[in-house]
């Protein structure tokens, strides 16, 4: 069975084990998360897991790069602030 990420569109195939499967799965290409349900080797439902939904795609790939530095912005840090 073979099941297409639907992060970086890697094919990937899916082992026996996953023949009647409800739950997360990972690409090992770029990690992505997804949750998946398959039924008699097919697949039924495919849906790609946000681990960080509130984060913009920049910040969670800067999480993602730099696992030990805190997404934290905005938080008191210095910087040019022209709101308002
Ligand atoms: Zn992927």
């Amino acid at each position: 069975m073979r099941i297409n990420c639907l992060s970086c569109g890697h094919n990937m195939d899916l082992d026996d084990a996953y023949d009647d499967y409800e739950g997360p799965f990972k690409c090992f290409m770029c990690n992505a998360t997804h949750e998946i349900r398959t039924e008699n080797g097919s697949i039924k439902a495919v849906r790609q897991v946000n681990i960080v939904p509130h984060l913009s795609t920049e910040q969670v790939a800067e999480a993602v790069l730099n696992p030990r530095k805190k997404a934290a912005q905005g938080a008191g840090t210095s910087g040019p602030r022209s709101t308002e």
